[in-house]
């Protein structure tokens, strides 16, 4: 199994972060589950939040289902969090100070309603230095044509002008500039500036390959040595 591991980044001992390649469809749960234990993450603690596109930011202390649901927090080591994407952006947080981590599913209604920042309110407990963020693979201003009205609710400097009244939509740096005005510091942010769309060997693309697009899937947990 292809996949990314952003663990060293966070530089916590047994604390891991892996994002999927498409190797399988992760919108199957067993797939999910397969892949967490392959890991070494325990599978049974997994937390699936059903996504829409909300800034709806969950605390979760074991394995459940979320309805309604785009982004989940936990500080129990055994808990392993999940979220599937295919264009849109994991956003892997983790306080290393408190332990207190989390993932966020931030496509551009997510961020227009500030999942990121809702996020971190819960886990950065006065200490915005000790976060750290990975912004995973997600669509690049490359690929992400937009609307006016999807365009005018981010600051004009995060689009460029493209085809007809289209905009090129720079995604990771407005979620970027909204983790930097929740008092993280630039060095502790990491932009995985890969594309799903360009890049379609390795990733699923919802832009690109439509109702059929499979899903990767972005996990966080920690190895039962840490607990
Ligand atoms: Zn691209």
């Amino acid at each position: 199994m292809n996949y990314i591991d952003y663990s060293d980044f966070f530089g916590v001992e047994g604390f891991h972060a892996f994002m999927s390649n498409r190797d399988q469809d992760f919108a199957i749960l067993e797939h999910r589950k397969c892949f967490a234990d392959s890991l070494g993450l325990n599978q049974s603690q997994l937390v699936i939040p059903q996504q829409v596109h909300s800034n709806r930011v969950a605390r979760v202390s074991g394995s459940c289902t979320l309805p309604g649901t785009d982004g989940t927090i936990a500080q129990e080591k055994d808990v392993v969090l999940s979220i599937q994407v295919a264009d849109c952006i994991p956003l892997f947080l983790l306080n290393t100070a408190s332990h207190t981590f989390g993932l966020i599913h931030s496509g551009w209604r997510g961020t227009q309603l500030k999942i990121g920042p809702i996020a971190l309110q819960e886990m950065v407990h006065d200490q915005p230095g000790a976060v750290r963020a990975v912004i995973g693979p997600s669509i690049g201003q490359c690929c992400f044509e937009v609307g006016p009205e999807v365009a005018d609710v981010f600051d004009s400097s995060r689009s460029i002008p493209g085809n007809g009244d289209r905009h090129m939509l720079d995604l990771k740096s407005v979620v970027k500039d909204q983790l930097i005005e929740a008092g993280l510091q630039n060095n502790n942010i990491l932009v995985d500036n890969q594309c799903t769309f360009c890049e379609k060997d390795k990733y699923f693309s919802y832009r690109r390959d439509g109702d059929k697009a499979g899903r990767m899937v972005a996990i966080a947990g920690w190895s039962e040595t840490s607990f």
